[in-house]
């Protein structure tokens, strides 16, 4: 990989990084907390809880997205980003592009 290539990659990590961070900020469950008069619109409480598990889930997902972001660039910083954690080959470009947070290449991955 080429030091623009991994440029390149170590942006599109952290412009992915500042998007999931402005999600998680706009969704803090702490800030939203299931009303009780939701159930007084067209949502009852129970549909308001389930969308709020729903919210949840996409939330721990997201910084589950966040912390393998977060160890990308760490890589990157330490010179080890791109080589495959299994096979220690380095990993396709195309792969990573599509996936920054990759840690095998595509044959281990299968
Ligand atoms: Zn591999």
């Amino acid at each position: 990989m080429t030091p623009e290539q991994l440029d390149l990659i170590r942006s599109k990590i952290e412009a992915r990084l500042a998007e999931i961070e402005l999600a998680l900020s706009q969704d803090d469950p702490e800030s939203k907390p299931v009303a009780p008069d939701v159930a007084i619109g067209r949502l009852s409480r129970m549909e308001s809880m389930q969308s709020q598990q729903m919210n949840l889930a996409q939330q721990r997902r997201q910084r589950e997205e966040k912390e393998r972001l977060e160890n990308a660039l760490e890589r990157i910083e330490k010179g080890s980003y791109g080589s495959c954690a299994y096979c220690l080959q380095p990993i396709e470009y195309e792969r990573l592009e599509a996936m920054p947070d990759a840690v095998v290449c595509i044959s281990c991955a299968r």
